[in-house]
C-alpha cells in the first residue's frame, strides 16, 4: 500500500529532516476530517524523541493587572476593562511560597513567576530575590520567570538570582503581530530572547492561537521559533476570550483545530518540549486526553493566571490512564 502524505512527512521528520514551509503548509491545510492520520504521525514523532515522558509546569502571578501594553487578548492590559483590577496588585510573598509548595506537591517540574507589565521594575526584581531566598530556605527549586522585556544587564541579574529559564512569547507570526499588539514590536521581543540566551537562561517561548491569525501565520511562527529562537520549551496557548478585552467576541477554537496546531508544531519542532498552556480546558474540552497524542510533551498544571483548568489530581490521573510517565527533566 502506498504511503499517505502524512506518513511521508512523518518519515522525513523521523529521518532527521527539517520540513520546509511548503511542507508545513500541507500539514496546516490537512483536512480535519482526516485528523487521526495527522495525530498518528505526530504521536510517532513524539514517541521517538520523548518516549512515554511528559512534564508538568506551574505558574503563579507575582504582579497582576495595570499593564501599560495593549496585547489584544490580555485581561491584564490597563487599556481593557475586565474582571482584573485596573491598578497593579502585587501577590503576597507567603502566597507565592504556598503556591511553590503546591507546585512541588503536584509534581510540577518547574514553577514560574509571571508578572504583568512591559519590563521588570526594581521592585519586581527585589520581589523575585525575596522569593528565591524563601524557596531556597524551604529547599524548593528556584523559580523560573516571565517578567517582560529584558536588556543584557537585567537578564544577567536574573541569572544571578538563580533563574534557570525565562519565558517570553513571540505570540504569533511577525506578519500578524501588529494586528494584535501596537505598544511594542516583534523585534523588541526577539531582542529580549537574545539577551536572555546571552545571560545563559534557557528559553521558553511560544504563542497564542485563535487571535484571527491564518494557518500561514502559525507555520511562520513555528519556523521562526525553530530557525531563529531555538527555545527549550514552546508553550502553546489557545485564546480564552475574556469580556472587556479587544478579542472578547472572537469565537473559540474547536478542539480539532487545537489538536491540529499541536501536531503542526510537533512536525516542525520534533525535538522541542511542546507545552499546552492557557485556554486548554475551554478550547479542548474532553479532547484534552488527545493533546499528548497530537504531540504535546508537557502542560501547565493547576490554576492559570486569570482562568482555571482541570485539577492537578485530574491531570495526574489522565497521564496515568494514558500510560505516560511524569518526569522532572527529559533525558
Ligand atoms: S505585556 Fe503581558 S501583561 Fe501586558 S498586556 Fe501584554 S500580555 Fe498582558
Amino acid at each position: 500500500m502506498s504511503k499517505t502524505k502524512i506518513q511521508e512527512l512523518s518519515d522525513l521528520v523521523l529521518d532527521g529532516q527539517a520540513l520546509t514551509r511548503e511542507q508545513g503548509l500541507v500539514l496546516a491545510h490537512w483536512d480535519e476530517g482526516r485528523l487521526e492520520e495527522l495525530l498518528d504521525g505526530a504521536d510517532a514523532i513524539r514517541r521517538r524523541h520523548f518516549g512515554r515522558a511528559v512534564r508538568f509546569c506551574s505558574i503563579v502571578s507575582g504582579k497582576t493587572g495595570g499593564c501599560s501594553e495593549d496585547c489584544a487578548w490580555c485581561a491584564q492590559s490597563g487599556r481593557h476593562r475586565t474582571h482584573i483590577p485596573e491598578r497593579t496588585v502585587r501577590t503576597d510573598l507567603d502566597e507565592i511560597v504556598r503556591s511553590a509548595r503546591q507546585s512541588a506537591d503536584n509534581r510540577a517540574a518547574c514553577f514560574c513567576i509571571v508578572n504583568s507589565g512591559r519590563r521588570p521594575t526594581q521592585a519586581d526584581l527585589e520581589q523575585l530575590a525575596a522569593i528565591q531566598a524563601r524557596l531556597a530556605g524551604e529547599r524548593l527549586a528556584p523559580a523560573c520567570a516571565s517578567l517582560g522585556e529584558l536588556d543584557d544587564a537585567t537578564a544577567a541579574r536574573l541569572a544571578g538570582l538563580g533563574v534557570r529559564r525565562y519565558n517570553h512569547n513571540l505570540e504569533t507570526s511577525r506578519g500578524y503581530y501588529a494586528r494584535v499588539v501596537s505598544t511594542h514590536g516583534y523585534d523588541d521581543r526577539l531582542a529580549t530572547l537574545r539577551a536572555a540566551r546571552k545571560a545563559g537562561l534557557e528559553l521558553c517561548c511560544g504563542g497564542i492561537f485563535g487571535l484571527g491569525e491564518r494557518w500561514e501565520d502559525r507555520v511562520d511562527l513555528a519556523l521562526t521559533l525553530r530557525d531563529e529562537v531555538r527555545p527549550h520549551i514552546v508553550p502553546l496557548n489557545f485564546l480564552h476570550p475574556i469580556a472587556g478585552t479587544r478579542l472578547a467576541d472572537r469565537p473559540r477554537l474547536g478542539s480539532a483545530e487545537c489538536l491540529k496546531i499541536i501536531a503542526l508544531f510537533r512536525f516542525l519542532l520534533p525535538r522541542t518540549d511542546l507545552k499546552v498552556a492557557g485556554g486548554r480546558a475551554v478550547n479542548l474540552g474532553a479532547a484534552q486526553r488527545d493533546m499528548f497524542r497530537a504531540g504535546a510533551t508537557s502542560c501547565i498544571v493547576g490554576n492559570l493566571l486569570t482562568t482555571c483548568g482541570p485539577t492537578p489530581e485530574e491531570d495526574r490521573r489522565m497521564v496515568a490512564d494514558l500510560g505516560l510517565e511524569l518526569v522532572e527533566r527529559f533525558s
